[in-house]
């Protein structure tokens, strides 16, 4: 809900050290933002030519919807993935044992104005903790969040016992799937494991481990 702060991420984490909260939004974050030195920026250094041609293409497949609310929910839906979404997300084990995960977004193209996706909201987009997992989503955030998809996956691994390979899988693929639920999630767990499930064609994604090859892949036969 931050327009003017450069690293989301970064403000966030002053939140946790120098706040009692957990959560900032809108306005009173800038302000938190500004109290802490943090320098506000103009917005528009996020606008980039190609998400701003995606947003042009989707806006004029959705006026064509215009004419019933019904129509343009259809119309919504049916945009193609890539031009909604493009989130980027984290998730670390450092030698500690501490496990950490970030997620940053500018949401999905042609979204309500005021819509909140899963990316801030902790336990959908966004999950971590030194019993079991941590994981950062991208997708289509309403399933998400209805579907509790980070926390879910750690709660698989932490009371049924499962790997993050398979965790992941069924909530990526087995609850998701079947009811249209686009997206995937990056996890990593206390042995520094690492698993990428996705039930979309492609999905950018990295990982970098001293024990692992580093690997980088897009589409899922990689
Ligand atoms: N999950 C994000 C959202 O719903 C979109 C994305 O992953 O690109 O806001």
């Amino acid at each position: 809900g931050v327009k003017h702060i450069e690293s989301p991420i970064n403000l966030a984490r002053l939140v946790m050290e120098n706040s009692v909260h957990v959560m900032l939004s809108g306005q009173g974050a800038e302000e938190f933002a500004k109290e802490q030195g943090v320098t506000l920026i103009e917005n528009n250094l996020f606008d980039t030519p190609h998400r701003y041609e995606a947003l042009i293409k989707a806006k004029q497949k959705l006026d064509k919807a215009k004419a019933t609310s019904k129509a343009y929910q259809a119309a919504h839906k049916a945009l193609p993935n890539n031009y909604k979404m493009g989130t980027v997300g984290a998730v670390a084990l450092d030698k500690n044992g501490n496990l950490a995960a970030g997620t940053s977004t500018g949401g999905m193209t042609a979204k309500r104005y005021g819509r909140v996706g899963d990316a801030p909201v902790i336990g959908a987009g966004t999950f971590a903790e030194n019993e079991s997992c941590a994981v950062s989503a991208t997708g289509h955030g309403e399933y998400f969040i209805r579907y509790n998809v980070a926390s879910d996956i750690c709660a698989r691994v932490k009371y049924q016992g499962k790997t993050i390979a398979d965790a992941g899988n069924d909530v990526i693929n087995g609850v998701l799937k079947p009811i249209g639920g686009t997206g995937g999630v990056i996890i990593i767990d206390t042995k520094g494991n690492i698993s990428l499930p996705f039930n979309t064609s492609g999905m950018y994604r990295a990982s970098k481990s001293n024990t692992q090859a580093t690997y980088v892949g897009i589409f899922n036969d990689e």
